[in-house]
């Protein structure tokens, strides 16, 4: 099962003016892909912290490396730059990725959307990707996402705006994942009337120790009425194995906590 990591690029998250939720929505795409995230991070417009945080959550044992934002075309999108960076590899000119620039712009301008169609300087940096990487389509906005391959590992970066990053991850990148995919994964969320959370924090240890394997997590709502969430998760080879293990799992949380 490959590990991912995601990159969160942008000021205007660390500055408070938008709200992150490029990132959460990977995390249950990919949950539903049997992927794991396992680190993310946030970083600023610079390259130089884009490189490095690309560097470190492939240290931290990240195959898989999503980055968002900062693909667009102007002087502060410098996703590319900082993964070109990270490897030590030259931008360069990619034909394909002009393409997909040229094609996107000529349609937003007979949509309505922008009152040029022609190729500018700042629409031809968004083909400018680092050596050996590929562009991977965007038919919502202008910039191409990208997919590097490094060794084993994968970086792929996707636009901030959300509706691009949604279309290019389902039509563009599940395919590549579904090449990467083993094992099998089931779930089940259980719902339990408790208000005090600490409480029940031993129960989840002691029933994750008894089945190995499983993994809950515990989910208040803010205004939640006392209502606590269980998340029962299970990775594993077989399908009727991680069903099972989830089965047995919720039987045991519901039998010591359900009552209450
Ligand atoms: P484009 O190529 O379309 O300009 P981009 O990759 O350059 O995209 P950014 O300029 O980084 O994207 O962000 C564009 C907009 O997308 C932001 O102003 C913000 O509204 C939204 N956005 C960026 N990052 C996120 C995020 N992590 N979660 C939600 N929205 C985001």
């Amino acid at each position: 099962m490959p590990n991912v990591g995601i990159l969160v690029v942008g000021n205007e998250i660390l500055d408070g003016l938008v709200l992150d939720t490029n990132s959460h929505w990977l995390i249950n795409q990919l949950k539903a892909l049997r992927m794991p995230v396992i680190e993310r991070i946030t970083v600023r417009d610079e390259v130089s912290e884009i490189a490095k945080a690309v560097r470190r959550l492939l240290e931290d044992g990240c195959d898989i490396i999503f980055t968002t934002g900062g693909l667009g075309p102007t002087h502060d999108d410098k996703t590319l730059r900082g993964v070109a960076e990270a490897f030590g590899l030259p931008l360069e000119l990619n034909d394909e990725a002009l393409a997909i620039v040229e094609r996107q712009y000529r349609r937003l301008h007979e949509l309505g959307f922008v009152r040029e169609a022609e190729l500018t300087e700042a629409r031809r940096k968004m083909a400018i990707l680092p050596k050996g990487a590929r562009p991977l389509d965007n038919r919502i906005g202008g910039a191409p996402a990208v997919l590097l391959e490094v060794g084993d590992s994968w970086i792929i970066c996707l636009p901030g705006v959300p509706r691009e990053l949604k279309w290019i991850f389902e039509n563009e990148v599940v395919p590549l994942l579904k090449r990467r995919m083993s094992g099998a994964f089931a779930e089940r969320v259980i719902r339990i009337q408790r208000g005090d959370e600490s409480t029940i924090a031993p129960i989840l240890e002691e029933v994750m120790r008894e089945v190995p394997g499983v993994y809950i997590k515990s989910m208040v709502r803010p205004h939640g009425e006392g209502i606590i969430r269980l998340w029962v998760s299970a990775w594993g080879e077989t399908q009727s194995e991680v069903e099972r293990l989830v089965e047995e799992a919720s039987r045991r949380l519901m039998e010591r906590l359900g009552d209450s």
